[in-house]
């Protein structure tokens, strides 16, 4: 499981998280919800490892986070952006994560380990970029660029090459939100048949309550740099804690 512990951070004068303890159940789906600013994709970037807390540690099962790079956490970050590569192909742009830590695995060892190392072979990894396409139904999708590709498609593109890592855990800061009504609807049954299907633990960040409500285990409602409740959307639902909490539930997105 991840353990969030007393996490604060500031930018410059501005306190953004102040004191955040969260224990994120494995296989669970977590929303993290509220108001724009409030601190959500800061918090999903310091658990991700791209950003560092000024207090507070991140640990998952025993293992304190604070001093391992991003790459060796296991975690994969998807952005709202998809952030892919524009220049290489579908198959390039799932492949690269794992070309990548090919590499850096490499580049470790000495010279006669160079010679030796069998893990992860160009073989294996294609078999990992054509499976993880599979589950997301972009294999026909292998050769194209992303600018030939629908945003859904694109969207897909971004999971596959999040999924082909075999991560603990999946983290998401609004990766719906460039999508229009329909694809957003269709993309939401999508990731809860993949949640469903893999056990992985999946941490959501969305400001659309509605989103929160229909995918999440559990929502954890953040107001200004603290978590504000914590629970089921029922519980949230039938038993907002705060006035913020019930507002924020009773706001149509
Ligand atoms: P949104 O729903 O709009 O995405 P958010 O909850 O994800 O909002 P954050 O991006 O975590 O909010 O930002 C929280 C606060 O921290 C905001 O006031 C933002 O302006 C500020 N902030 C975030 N990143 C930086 C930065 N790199 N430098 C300075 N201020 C920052
Ligand atoms: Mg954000």
């Amino acid at each position: 499981s991840i353990t969030i512990s007393g996490i604060g951070k500031g930018f410059g004068a501005d306190d953004v998280l102040k004191g955040i303890d969260l224990s994120i159940v494995p296989g669970e789906f977590l929303s993290l919800v509220g108001m724009s600013g409030c601190g959500k994709s800061t918090l999903l970037r310091i658990i991700a490892g791209l950003e560092t807390a000024d207090r507070g540690t991140v640990s998952i099962g025993a293992r304190d986070l604070t001093d391992v790079d991003p790459a060796d956490r296991n975690l994969a970050m998807v952005f709202q952006s998809y952030a892919l590569y524009p220049h290489m192909s579908v198959r390039d742009n799932i492949a690269t994560p794992l070309r990548m830590r090919r590499l850096s695995i490499w580049e470790r060892l000495p010279l006669i380990g160079r010679l030796l190392v069998k893990a992860e072979t160009l073989r294996e990894i294609d078999s990992a970029v054509k499976e993880a396409a599979d589950v997301l139904q972009i294999s026909h999708l292998f050769d194209r660029k992303p600018a030939q590709l629908s945003g859904g498609q694109r969207q897909r593109v971004a999971l596959a090459r999040a999924l082909v890592r075999s991560p603990s855990a999946f983290l998401m800061d609004e990766p719906l939100s460039n999508l229009d009504a329909k694809l957003r609807a269709h993309m939401r049954s999508e990731l809860i048949n993949l949640h469903d299907r893999l056990g992985a633990t999946f941490v959501y960040v969305t400001h659309d309550q509605i989103e929160a409500m229909t995918m999440s285990d559990r929502i954890a409602l953040m107001s200004e740099g603290r978590i504000e409740q914590l629970g089921t959307p029922d519980e949230l639902y039938g038993a907002p804690a705060t006035l913020t909490v019930a507002r924020f539930i009773g706001t149509p997105s």
